[in-house]
């Protein structure tokens, strides 16, 4: 058995939802950086959109006093994955990085690993996916573009990962804090997406995941042990004089 105390890296991220403002930045980049494919109205009457990464908006209060809040949902890279376990032909498995990892094409397309998934991140190619020739050039030669019968999920942009330890590895070093960042945590304009390695406890996104606003998504209740972890939102505490000053 694998773990990952056999690897020097325990690739994670941190989700400061305090300052996450929904611009959905992050969920252009990660369909732009691993080629996903176009959602369609055809595909949104349906209920098939892909997006490896999704903005869960939410209310809080009463009206008037309601509030908008976001979300970024994306693969949580469980420890201890309910995906893994039920894909008969093992084309989902857990690498010594802490990563979930998707093999293409070992996937047969029982989809059991989507039904297992309580965060609803994997997607299936129900249809073969076709690009506007105006962006076929787009399409990045580092990522496989994925076709028909096919799962997939956010891989935390495990080609740039790779890219980074055969660099690290071919100056007999380790892959440095801020060296990688997916492509959703580079585009995002707040910050509030970190990556890094957690293995390693002077990383930027080490020290965060466990600062006093850490959570993880319903870990508490399914024992999924995730290697994203969020960072609660901060509210601001309002003296009752000073409202009442403020009108
Ligand atoms: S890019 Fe950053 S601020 Fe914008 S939605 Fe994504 S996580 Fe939130």
């Amino acid at each position: 058995m694998v773990t990952q105390q056999d690897s020097p890296y325990n690739w994670g991220m941190v989700v400061d939802i305090d300052r996450c403002t929904g611009c959905q930045a992050c969920v252009l980049a990660c369909q732009v950086e691993n080629n996903v494919p176009l959602n369609t109205e055809n595909l949104y009457k349906q209920q098939r959109i892909y997006s490896w990464i999704r903005i869960e908006r939410y209310w809080e209060g009463d009206f008037p006093d309601v509030k908008a809040r976001f979300i970024p949902i994306l693969c949580q890279q469980c420890g201890n994955a309910p995906c893994e376990p039920v894909c008969p032909v093992y084309a989902t498995y857990h690498n010594n990085e802490g990563m979930n990892v998707q093999i293409y094409n070992r996937c047969v397309g029982t989809r059991y690993c989507a039904n297992g998934c309580p965060y609803h991140v994997r997607f299936f190619n129900y249809w073969e996916p076709v690009w506007p020739e105006s962006l076929r050039n787009q399409l990045n030669p580092d990522v496989t573009v994925r076709s028909r019968g096919v799962m997939e999920k956010c891989s935390f942009c495990v080609h740039r990962i790779r890219r980074a330890e055969r660099k690290a590895r071919g100056e007999d070093r380790l892959v440095m804090d801020g060296e990688i960042q997916s492509a959703c945590s580079q585009a995002c304009p707040t910050d509030a997406l970190v990556f890094g390695n957690l293995n390693d406890l002077t990383s930027r996104v080490s020290k965060m995941s466990k600062d006093d606003r850490h959570y993880k998504l319903l870990d508490d209740k399914l024992g999924t042990d995730p290697n994203v972890v969020y960072l609660a939102r901060v509210e601001e505490k309002v003296e009752e004089g000073a409202a009442a000053a403020h009108g």
